[in-house]
């Protein structure tokens, strides 16, 4: 089972620089900017699993809580063979800023187990997170600190995670989200991520007078966010002339249809099969003409190597962190317009705590209320953004930025931290 170790320049700090450059605009006091420049709290479990085969592995495990000011700490959990200390400290990072940019009531964790989840069978997936649960469930709580899925995981680990933590605690609905809908997860929530990715899009696009149908998209990443991702813009009318995931992509300059791809990938077809379009490497694929580019699948993707042969203006982030910082600096220096992850991948959380409240007052919110609130959150965040971007001449990743990080600030001086 292959595992990777964490990258010789760590991620978080790339993300602590951005947190760094907007505290200095904001002239954040010492005392405020020491508190958040590291982690509240970081957990390192061995996590030990029987294998079907009687063999026995065991995988490190994580959670991160990030800061908790405005609220319970709240975050997924990435089975990945890169999900090492330095990634999920980077994730847990951004869901801080995150969830204040959206103005949720949560602080930031994430999770992570460093393991291959394909490579395991589904009872092997089943004692894992439970195992996982129980080594850090004392940290857990409906008001402490609420998991979620992430690459890697999904609906079915909620459930395994819920009745784990629940074997402990008592029946707590509320203790993670992403659930099925029969066990009180939400309507809407397995396809959040990609509605609000692309009520940012569309909200881009109705202020900078651009017409979806001239808009050519290509996606990187066929998991959740992508392939809801590629569902909503196509419906729109964007044409979605690419996407593709680890084994490779397929591209159609005219358009794929979309409608028959989710329909092959139901049956169980691989992406790569899709009759109708031509294949593609990763490596080509962010290269290819286009207008929009979604990098919706691992973080750093996007880096000095190979900025330079992106031809789209418009960048939205589906996945976290997926360009280096060099990367993103190049490219808005070229012009190209960046809607950050912490904006634009906040759909997910969003429904997440939609979710949370639903179970909390064991009341059910049906699916036109979901995507309604979810549509007013990320179009008020997005304005919020924009008007900053505007009034202060700087990118939009600066903008949410300086957003999020005054709010989580405000909260730890009202609350008398420092
Ligand atoms: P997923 O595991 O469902 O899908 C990941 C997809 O990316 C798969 O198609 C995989 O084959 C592909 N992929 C992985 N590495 C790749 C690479 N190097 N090149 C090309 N394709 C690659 O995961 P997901 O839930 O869709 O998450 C995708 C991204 O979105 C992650 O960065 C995640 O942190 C972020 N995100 C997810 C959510 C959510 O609600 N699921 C919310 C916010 C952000």
């Amino acid at each position: 089972m292959v595992v990777s170790a964490p990258p010789v320049r760590s991620q978080y700090e790339s993300v602590l620089q951005l947190f760094e450059r907007v505290a200095d605009d904001l002239a954040l006091e010492d005392e405020v900017r020491l508190l958040l420049r590291m982690p509240h709290r970081e957990l390192h479990v061995e996590v030990p699993l029987r294998r079907d085969d009687g063999s026995v592995c065991v995988f490190p495990g994580y959670r991160v809580q990030h800061n908790g000011a405005r609220g319970p700490y709240k975050g997924g959990v990435r089975y990945h063979p890169e999900a090492h200390l330095d990634e999920v400290r980077t994730l847990a990072a951004l869901m801080t800023w995150k969830c204040a940019l959206v103005d949720l009531p949560f602080g930031g964790a994430k999770g992570g187990v460093q393991c291959d989840p394909t490579e395991l069978s589904a009872n092997e997936l089943n004692h894992l997170t439970r195992r996982y649960i129980q080594n850090i469930s004392h940290l857990l709580g409906i008001n402490r600190d609420i998991p979620a899925p992430d690459m890697g995981t999904n609906a079915q680990t909620m459930a395994w995670m819920m009745d784990a933590y629940g074997q402990i605690n008592g029946h707590t609905p509320g203790i993670v989200t992403g659930k099925p809908v029969e066990l009180g997860g939400s309507v809407g929530r397995e396809s959040a991520t990609g509605r609000g990715v692309f009520f940012v899009l569309r909200e881009f696009c109705r202020d900078t007078k651009r017409e979806p149908e001239k808009m050519p998209v290509v996606i990187q990443g066929n998991g959740n966010v992508g392939s809801w991702t590629a569902r909503f813009v196509h419906e729109a009318g964007f044409p979605v002339v690419a996407i593709s995931d680890l084994s490779g992509g397929i591209y159609n300059g005219r358009g794929l249809d979309v409608d028959a791809l989710v329909q092959h990938r139901e049956a169980g077809g691989k992406l790569i099969d899709f009759t109708g379009a031509d294949s593609v490497s990763n490596e080509e694929l962010i290269t290819l003409p286009c207008e929009v580019l979604i990098p919706a699948a691992a973080g750093n993707v996007i880096t000095e190597e190979n900025w330079s042969g992106i031809q789209a203006e418009i960048i939205v982030e589906a996945a976290n962190h997926p360009l280096s910082n060099e990367a993103d600096a190049a490219l808005s220096e070229q012009g190209v317009q960046i809607a950050p992850d912490i904006l634009a991948n906040a759909g997910g959380v969003t429904v997440s705590y939609f979710e949370w409240t639903q179970n909390i007052q064991q009341f059910r919110w049906d699916e036109e209320r979901v995507d309604t609130e979810l549509d007013r959150t990320m179009t008020k965040a997005y304005r919020t953004v924009r008007a900053l971007t505007e009034e202060r001449g700087v990118t939009m990743r600066h903008a949410a930025y300086l957003v999020a990080v005054d709010r989580v600030a405000t909260a730890i001086r009202l609350r008398g931290f420092v």
